[in-house]
């Protein structure tokens, strides 16, 4: 087991990460970062600092559900989870995360978006 360090938008959070998850986290900056990863299971997380408080706390952030939503956002690419991962002591966000699904698992979902 290796405990990574993910940086979101109001602190960061150690996980246990598999390694297809540890890729989609690093994004060449030197830093892992927790938006690209989805959502991770609670029992994955350890532990979560929190910007406001300046605190490590030694338990997961708690998993808010911001919306259940069926968006098209692009071909073949359905978002239908949006959140935040919150600090347990203030509830300020520690970092978002969005959850995807493929309408067609097998079907190529940079169509709708070139440059990308
Ligand atoms: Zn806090």
């Amino acid at each position: 087991m290796t405990e990574f360090k993910l940086q979101g938008s109001g602190g960061y959070v150690i996980a246990d990460l598999t390694e297809e998850q540890a890729k989609k986290a690093d994004l060449g900056v030197g830093k892992l970062f927790l938006a690209p990863i989805g959502k991770l299971e609670t029992k994955k997380m350890f532990k979560h600092y929190c910007n406001m408080c300046e605190t490590e706390f030694d338990n997961p952030p708690k998993i808010h559900l911001e919306e259940n939503t069926n968006e098209e956002v692009a071909d073949n690419l359905i978002l239908i989870e949006r959140g935040q991962y919150t600090c347990e002591k203030c509830n300020a966000t520690i970092g978002e995360y969005r959850v995807f699904k493929k309408n067609d698992e097998a079907g190529d979902i940079g169509k709708a978006r070139p440059s990308e």
